[in-house]
């Protein structure tokens, strides 16, 4: 259920029967999206940062140690619809964590992978960019399958690379 806050009304919202709703200071959220849902709380994740207009996280079905996504915190669904300001925000956490997990990980090197639609293989209509650590050899295909992660390893590499945070 997609919803426009009171800051500014868009009339591409108005479909009655669209999920899109407000919540608190986030002017667009879906009740469908998992990714909305982990921006409410409503459903957990290991969270790695914070800010007004981002989250960053572990993905949970890894495809290398260190794998994180960064999200706006507005539900919008791909790299046609979000705004230039908060795709900005948005590369600038990317940005941030990418250097964190460079610096905690060591990995031989990191891609940045952001599907747009079905032929991209995008599996969740909430734009968001993966920060993916690669090691020489280790053969990850950028359509890796969705392979559930040891939370407990997920957990702990979150940890790791959360102390490193500049403050
Ligand atoms: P994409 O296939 O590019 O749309 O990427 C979506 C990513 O979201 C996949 O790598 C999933 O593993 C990841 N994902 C889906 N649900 C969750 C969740 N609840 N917590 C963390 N990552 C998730």
């Amino acid at each position: 259920m997609i919803s426009a806050g009171a800051a500014g009304h868009d009339s591409r919202l108005t479909d009655h029967e669209s999920p899109i709703t407000n919540y608190g200071d986030i002017m667009r959220t879906d009740s469908e999206c998992i990714f909305c849902k982990i921006v409410t709380g409503d459903v957990p994740c290991f969270k790695l940062y914070e800010d007004d207009q981002t989250i960053a996280f572990m993905d949970i079905n890894p495809a290398n140690e260190g794998h994180t996504l960064v999200i706006p915190k507005e539900h919008w669904e791909d790299v046609y619809a979000i705004s230039p300001e908060l795709l900005a925000a948005t590369v600038q956490t990317v940005q941030k964590i990418a250097r964190v997990v460079n610096q905690t990980l060591n990995p031989d090197g990191i891609n940045l992978v952001q599907a747009n639609g079905k032929g991209a293989a995008q599996s969740v209509q909430h734009f968001h960019m993966h920060i993916l650590p690669r090691r020489v050899g280790d053969e990850v295909k950028l359509n890796w399958g969705l392979h559930p992660g040891d939370m407990d390893a997920v957990k702990d590499v979150c940890e790791r690379v959360k102390r490193n945070l500049p403050v």
